[in-house]
């Protein structure tokens, strides 16, 4: 049967809901091989799929496991989603602040993936932080601490994990219909009522094109929507790094600090705060998009957000005080600077290249059974748009476990081009999508009003 369905989507054709969910049961029970299925996704790779296709993989996803009732936990749940880029450490900010402010968030994130970061090998970067609970745990730790970050387990939407295992070794990612109910299937079955989810656009993510990005963002609005789940999505930039860092204990450090209430990458900062803004106001704690935001500053100001992350650290398993002198816990055993081989400007930090660079690196993996180094990371010094002579420094590269880290570093400085010509202008937010449909955003202020 398998055969025919490979050939029918090879031709144009169109699964019914009834053989996509005895596909998804007969995969799960390994009684389809990887190799059928990775035929067909890739017919379905090329060919696409309907809307009623997707939604009937987005229903087999879920009923291939539990479905999480988190009714006993009073509060609007709501989580936050990036389809994955470099530097991305959003979620690492907005969890803790949002819950701080008593909105309960249950959040499941995922390992990295290709040249993209993953938020639980950032989270497993911190000594002690356990990313695996049970379903029982999870709750728990939602209901006292108001927030948890963990990872998939094996009741939840286990369909979706073998499928994306298979996705990500052929090259087949990227189908919109796909990735939205990959995603969608996680929130829903983990019982959240809302969703923030953050589309990227650019060669940093998986989808390069804006319009790619604006399709997927529509797809996940409103099939989010038919499931009771409300949700908001922003199309952001993802052609550069986010931040000043990248790379797991790296992007902790850096979130760390943003936490405190330092003064950080300036892009990074206002995606923290646009982000958990929307959340909080999602979460139904305040009218308005302003004093949501206010209600942002304040629980960053006031330290509140940062000791929830460290109530959410110690409930996941790390010592009191893992975040005293952090940079301590987690120094690298090597470091070199990245230099610039010429005058000029710095036009481009490649998101991708510098991705690729780190897995190389061993901050990622090339397959799912290789150990991440967790202190593996770059610390950008120079920005797009600096001016730089010769020699200065443009970044430092740190890491720990490789000993010839040559092939690395050369894939990580290319993704450096200094040039004569000035950096292009970037706007960090392309589009918004809500129930009200897509628009483009060419003022960022307004999003707060
Ligand atoms: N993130 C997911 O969870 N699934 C996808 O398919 C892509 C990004």
């Amino acid at each position: 049967m398998v055969i025919d369905w490979i050939r029918r989507k090879q031709d144009g054709g169109e699964l019914t809901p009834e053989e996509i969910s005895d596909l998804i049961i007969h995969y799960t029970e390994d009684a389809i091989p990887d190799y059928q299925m990775a035929a067909l996704l890739m017919a379905i790779y090329f060919q696409g799929l309907t809307p009623k296709e997707g939604k009937a993989f987005l229903r087999a996803l879920i009923s291939s496991g539990q479905r999480q009732d988190l009714s006993g936990i009073p509060g609007i749940k709501v989580d936050k989603h990036s389809t994955g880029g470099v530097g991305d450490k959003v979620s690492l900010v907005v969890a803790p602040v949002v819950s701080s402010l008593g909105i309960p968030v249950p959040m499941i994130s995922g390992r990295a993936l290709g040249h993209t970061g993953g938020t639980l090998d950032k989270l497993e970067s911190i000594p002690g932080f356990r990313t695996k609970l049970s379903a029982e745990e999870f709750r728990r730790i939602l209901g006292e601490v108001g927030g948890v970050l963990a990872g998939q387990s094996d009741s939840l939407v286990p369909a979706d994990r073998k499928l994306y295992a298979v996705r990500d070794v052929t090259a087949t990612v990227k189908i919109p219909g796909l990735i939205a109910a990959s995603i969608l299937s996680k929130k829903i079955a983990e019982g959240a009522n809302a969703l923030m989810l953050d589309v990227k656009v650019g060669e940093g993510g998986f989808l390069p094109k804006e319009s790619e990005a604006a399709e997927l963002a529509k797809l996940l609005v409103t099939w989010a929507d038919e499931n009771r789940l409300q949700a908001v999505a922003l199309g952001t930039d993802m052609e550069t790094p986010l931040g000043y860092a990248a790379g797991n204990a790296p992007e902790v450090v850096e979130a760390l600090s943003i936490l405190k209430g330092e003064e950080g990458d300036p892009r990074l900062a206002t995606l923290c705060e646009l982000e958990g803004t929307m959340m909080i106001w999602l979460g139904g704690k305040t009218e308005t998009l302003s004093a949501a935001r206010q209600a942002y500053g304040d629980a960053i100001s006031s330290g509140k957000a940062f000791r929830q992350m460290e109530a959410i650290a110690q409930a996941q398993g790390c010592a009191r005080g893992i975040f005293e002198n952090f940079e301590l816990k987690v120094q690298p055993k090597k470091k070199t600077a990245i230099t610039a081989r010429r005058p000029g400007v710095l036009t481009r930090i490649h998101a991708q290249k510098i991705g690729w660079g780190l897995v190389d690196l061993g901050a990622g993996r090339k397959k799912s059974s290789d150990p991440v180094d967790p202190t593996a990371g770059i610390y950008f010094i120079a920005r797009e748009g600096d001016k730089v002579e010769e020699g200065d420094t443009l970044a430092e590269v740190v890491w720990s476990h490789l000993t010839d880290a040559i092939k690395p570093l050369a894939r990580l400085e290319e993704a450096f081009v200094i040039s004569d010509s000035p950096a292009p202008k970037r706007s960090l937010v392309k589009f918004i999508c809500d129930r009200d449909g897509l628009r483009p955003v060419k003022d960022l202020e307004t999003l707060f009003t």
